[in-house]
């Protein structure tokens, strides 16, 4: 498996598969032709469909600004459902192109090139032998990943941990109509004021959580800097959940980063196993796997022991089988912004679940990452993020 840095990473929302990918492949195939004058981009599959709700055009333009972008929605034989079609020209002469493939998380792959994230720095594939292999040298899953990582590991995460924050803090303090046309309003602010008369401890929490959650939605909706993780479109659930922790419960910030580190080796497993992109299998890849990267954070700080995060990490995944991406216009705001506070809260619960029946369990995390890839591949395309089915075709026959 390679480094959990991949799982996590920098970029301008709203989508890690429409907009971090694109952009990042814009920037790449620029540098390949510095005496370009012009460039084409086709974009085909998902991207095509929901591209221009997503900002897929804007996000290449604003690197390669000189370029003609083109919404294939007619070729179907495609080797990834997120391909772009890189030309560029000098004087009207062809100097060069490039297939690239935005592969989730906003990772991208170049046809017929090794990954810039090919690195191996795991030995184990999945869950079980991640466990066999701290079983041995008897550590936890903490230890084998400091052992493993490269020294810089705890820099970054204090990177990624510091542009959660400010995402949560901008979000909280921001009023207005999110962009794109549907008129959907930013609400973390009055959620996160709203308390009402005798508010139990409970309500309270989860209020605060979904708080949490919606300001970094809806920082990703407009545009704004975010982290996948481990895509945009669910890059408010852990977040929230340890913004809750950290600001609220008084948890210290290496326990936080810790955390963050263990949610991120859990995400690592999905994209290793299955995917965690949306247009190849739907939301439970997205939403489903942030839901189960918190919990598993939220068990690593609660001092929970392997097997308990193994299952709260499962059971948050297995209850999120199924979950379609049919984004409304191919925004990420409805059904996503609500799906990332739900799905925050749910991680608690999986841990609560977790933390007394985890001796009974007969479902490992690696069989439920394998349910989840077969139930993506099996879905209709209507719901894998091409906005053709659910909600979103709902709400245009109104
Ligand atoms: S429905 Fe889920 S997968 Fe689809 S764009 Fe929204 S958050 Fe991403």
């Amino acid at each position: 498996m390679k480094s959990i840095t991949s799982v996590y990473k920098i970029g301008n929302g709203p989508s890690s598969s429409h907009t971090v990918g694109p952009y990042h492949a814009a920037q790449i195939f620029a540098g390949r032709y510095p005496d370009a004058d012009s460039y084409r981009v086709v974009l085909y599959g998902s991207l095509s469909f929901t591209g221009e709700g997503h900002g897929t055009g804007k996000a290449i333009l604003s690197v390669l600004p000189n370029t003609e972008v083109v919404f294939d929605r007619s070729t179907v034989d495609l080797p990834h459902p997120n391909t772009m079609l890189f030309t560029a020209f000098k004087e009207g002469r062809e100097l060069g192109s490039a297939r690239i493939f935005s592969i989730g998380g906003g990772s991208i792959r170049i046809e017929n090139e090794p990954s810039e994230e090919d690195k191996e720095v795991y030995p184990p594939k999945n869950f079980t032998e991640m466990l066999d292999l701290c079983s041995r040298e008897h550590i936890g899953l903490l230890q084998m990943i400091y052992n493993l990582e490269d020294a810089s590991l705890r820099g970054y995460l204090k990177t990624v941990w510091r542009a959660m924050q400010d995402a949560v803090e901008r979000g909280l303090a921001a009023e207005g109509i999110l962009p794109g046309g549907l008129n959907v309003p930013r609400r973390a602010k009055s959620l996160y004021e709203k308390r009402c008369y005798n508010e139990s401890a409970d309500v309270t929490m989860n209020r605060l959580i979904a708080a949490y959650a919606f300001a970094v939605s809806e920082e990703n909706a407009s545009e704004h800097v975010v982290v996948t993780a481990p895509t945009c479109g669910s890059c408010g659930v852990i977040p929230s959940i340890l913004y809750y922790m950290q600001h609220d419960r008084g948890f210290p910030e290496n326990e936080i980063l810790d955390a963050l580190a263990v949610a991120g080796l859990v995400g690592n497993v999905i994209r290793t196993n299955s995917s965690i992109s949306g247009a190849e299998c739907g939301c439970q890849e997205e939403i489903g796997s942030a839901c189960s990267m918190a919990a598993a954070a939220a068990a690593t700080l609660f001092g929970l022991n392997m097997d308990q995060v193994e299952y709260a990490a499962e059971i948050a995944m297995e209850h999120n089988l199924g979950l379609t991406c049919d984004p409304i216009g191919g925004l990420v705001q409805i059904p996503c912004i609500e799906r990332n506070a739900v799905a925050a809260m749910r991680a608690l619960s999986s841990v609560n679940i977790s933390r007394f029946l985890y001796t009974t369990r007969k479902i490992s995390f690696d069989e439920v990452i394998t349910t989840m890839y077969r139930t993506g591949l099996d879905m209709n395309e209507k719901y894998r993020e091409t906005s053709h089915g659910g909600l979103a075709q709902i709400y245009r026959e109104k």
